[in-house]
């Protein structure tokens, strides 16, 4: 469940997970994404108000985890040879000095070509660009597909760098996605793409909602598991 309290001038997103636990556990991950674990029968805004307590410190914690993934994007730069997540599977970055910036993704490989393959945040910006084309082409093409099953008419398609989310819906009907689905199994792809869909009808998360999500992809619950578990690797 999201959730979003505001302390002081910052603003605080965080996903609650409610189990069978006796305390309460806070876990920062990459780019702000913030975790609560809470035992199922605490109140909501007893826990928003522990997240409220903890903002600053929490946000510092989230601050320090983006600073070491950078150090560690600065001493692991992406270099020929280097390998990347397309579809669920490992891919081979290769890198080639060349006029124009772009790339394939060919036989195993995700070729690239652009004017300054040692620039790392250059090489970075070019599989950013190549795989958000790849992700809103298949993304579109899986909308057109499941679109008339669920019988919905979604609006305007578009691709987000979206920190904490891999889909989101308007209340117009338009669909937002995030571009690193692609590194994702196409399964988890289809589990998003159907659950935004779905979104058109039940503007929740009601046991209703979730019997439609059910009804298209039977064993949705494994690929959504396999989306919260794989958070980590599905970054560049
Ligand atoms: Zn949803």
């Amino acid at each position: 469940m999201k959730r979003t309290v505001v302390a002081g001038s910052a603003r605080i997103e965080y996903t609650l997970i409610q189990t069978v636990r006796n305390s309460v556990l806070f876990q920062t991950l990459p780019e702000g994404v913030i975790r609560v674990y809470a035992p199922k029968w605490m109140r909501l805004r007893d826990i928003d108000q522990m997240v409220r307590e903890r903002a600053g410190q929490l946000l510092e914690m989230g601050r320090s985890v983006d600073r070491r993934l950078d150090e560690d994007r600065r001493n692991h730069p992406v270099t020929d040879g280097s390998t990347t997540l397309i579809e669920g599977v490992p891919h081979i970055i290769r890198l080639k000095k060349g006029l124009q910036s772009g790339g394939i993704v060919e036989a195993g490989e995700l070729r690239l070509s652009l004017p300054e393959p040692e620039s790392d945040p250059a090489v970075r910006g070019v599989i950013r660009a190549v795989l958000s084309a790849r992700a809103l082409e298949r993304i579109r093409e899986r909308v057109d597909h499941y679109a008339p099953l669920i019988g919905v008419r979604p609006g305007r398609i578009a691709i987000r760098e979206q920190k904490t989310r891999w889909g989101s819906c308007s209340s117009k009907g338009n669909l937002n996605f995030n571009w690193k689905l692609i590194m994702a199994p196409k399964e988890v792809l289809d589990y998003v793409v159907i659950h935004e869909l779905c979104h058109l009808h039940e503007f929740n998360h009601s046991p209703r909602f979730w019997a439609l999500v059910q009804h298209q992809m039977p064993d949705y619950i494994a690929w959504k598991k396999w989306l919260d578990n794989h958070k980590e690797d599905l970054y560049l």
